[in-house]
């Protein structure tokens, strides 16, 4: 691969604090060595975002939009490239990473076409001699903090969004997964998106946050990560009372109910489960099946998943590549001894697969019989586990449903009509999917509530965390 470097004030920058290593997580190969940024320099991109935001936030909407397209059209000329650098830093199945670089084009491709609605409204006033006026401005310098489960799709959906509203951004990508976030800042480069209003940082989190944490002239923070730095993010930005969006950790239930259609209901658990080798914030991690088909749901579910391939996500075949690393590796473990311990049966999976890779893989598992308070019924288990537990009725299953902090995603499968309704009404999380295991769109509002954060990614909702309302009372 080509040498990295920062990207600050439109320089490419080489000078570095110390060097970050950055490794193929399927077979450990080292596969570049990035740079990482002082404080000065996270200091100097908040600088220059500053400066550029005048220019770009007044340049028309119509401009904006056209440097976008080129963005998305750039991404999609170049998807195989920058699916091949995803998966041999993050590990997840070629085709998946595909997916992901599909989806963060049209990120870009969405917010082009939606930069160019951002209206305000005239307001009626009560006296005749005055006007009233209510006009949508962007926030300012805006820092993305993003995570290394989504490289890509997660800085495309921030930046896009900042930039459609007319923002200048500071992205500090995950420092697992840099890379594509490099490749990102080439491309926005090429396309000629004004010096200053991208810029790429990657380094010691703490030093970056910091920074951004302390600098009055950021005035938005967008973090996508885990709830615990997503909480002491919202505590620091307090002081400077800086607008936070917060998409933090998941714990989905995935409830199957006796009248579903259970090949569906199969297929749904897969696609929501073993994607990315179970570290999406969506996955299901606690599986509710109803009684009555309990039984058949587990045996046509431990057989698909016996059939999914664990491997190196170069390999076609391969449907579940590596976890990020060990410490991923060892949190699955524990969930899974801990239900073991606790009366737990293994359906399938619960070992490391025998592979001549090194990298941190573990077989897609499902485990039942456990009961409610174990840890894979509490925890996020951000890997290819999932509990399963039987229920009798919809007020039972919603309440096992909703007895969690967090609350981003929930699935449901069904046919009866009123029942989704009332379940799809009842439970208390941001996105729910209805015989609909990825619900994830660029037109639709993303996000949790409760511990899963706030705020929205995608749709016009996405765009308004980049939006500050002016109100302007005219008199005549
Ligand atoms: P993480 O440890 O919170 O890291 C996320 C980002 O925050 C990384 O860039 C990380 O930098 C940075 N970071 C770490 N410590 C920080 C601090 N003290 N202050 C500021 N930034 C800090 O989370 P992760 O393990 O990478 O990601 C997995 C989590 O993200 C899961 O909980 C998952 O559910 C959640 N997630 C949520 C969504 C959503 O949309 N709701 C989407 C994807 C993932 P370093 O890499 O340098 O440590």
């Amino acid at each position: 691969m080509e040498p990295y470097s920062l990207y600050v004030g439109g320089r490419w920058v080489k000078e570095s604090e110390a060097l970050l290593n950055v490794y193929n997580p399927a077979s450990g190969e080292h596969i570049a060595a990035v740079p990482t940024a002082s404080r000065e320099l996270v200091h100097e991109s908040i600088e220059t975002a500053y400066n550029a935001f005048p220019l770009w936030s007044r340049t028309p909407a119509a401009k904006r939009a056209q440097l976008l397209r080129a963005v998305a059209q750039k991404i999609r000329e170049n998807a195989d490239y920058l699916a091949q650098v995803l998966t041999s830093e993050q590990g997840k199945p070629f085709s998946e990473a595909r997916g992901e670089i599909a989806i963060s084009a049209d990120y870009f491709e969405w917010n082009a076409e939606e930069a160019k609605r951002i209206y305000g409204e005239t307001i009626p006033a009560s006296v005749s001699n005055k006007r009233l006026l209510a006009l949508r401005q962007p926030v300012g310098v805006v820092a993305s903090i993003t995570p290394w489960n989504f490289p890509a799709s997660m800085i495309a959906r921030k930046v896009a969004p900042a930039l459609a509203a007319g923002c200048s951004v500071v992205i500090k990508p995950a420092s697992a997964t840099p890379l594509s976030a490099l490749e990102l800042a080439r491309i926005f480069d090429e396309v000629g998106i004004p010096a200053g209003v991208i810029n790429v940082v990657v380094g010691n989190a703490a030093v970056v946050a910091s920074e951004i944490l302390n600098n009055p002239k950021v005035r938005k923070i967008s973090f996508t990560g885990s709830t615990e730095v997503g909480q002491n993010l919202m505590r620091e930005a307090a002081a400077d009372l800086k607008r936070l969006s917060l998409e933090l950790g998941g714990h989905a239930p995935f409830i199957v109910m006796d009248d579903a259609d259970l090949d569906l209901a199969v297929s749904g658990v897969i696609g929501s489960k073993y994607r990315n080798a179970g570290q999406t914030c969506i996955c299901a991690n606690r599986l509710y099946v109803q009684n009555g088909i309990y039984e058949e749901f587990g045996r046509r579910l431990a057989k698909a998943v016996e059939a999914l391939r664990v491997g190196n996500g170069m390999e076609a075949s391969v449907d579940v590549g590596p976890l990020i690393d060990e410490a991923a590796l060892n949190k699955v473990e524990r969930q899974v001894e801990d239900a073991v311990e606790r009366g737990g049966r293994v359906m399938v999976g619960g070992s490391r697969p025998n592979l001549p890779l090194s990298g941190a893989f573990y077989l897609p598992t499902v485990v039942d019989r456990i009961p409610h308070d174990a840890l894979v019924a509490r925890e996020e288990t951000f890997g290819p586990l999932l509990g399963m537990w039987g229920f009798d009725t919809d007020d039972e299953v919603v309440s096992m449903a909703n007895n969690t902090p967090y609350g981003l995603a929930a699935y449901f499968y069904g046919k009866d009509f009123a029942r989704v309704t009332r379940m799809y009404e009842a439970l208390e999380y941001g996105i729910v999917g209805v015989n609909d295991p990825v619900p994830t769109v660029v037109q639709a509002p993303f996000g949790g509530v409760k511990h899963s954060g706030h705020g929205r990614e995608g749709g016009h909702q996405g765009l308004d965390e980049y939006l500050d309302w002016k109100f302007v009372s005219i008199g005549l």
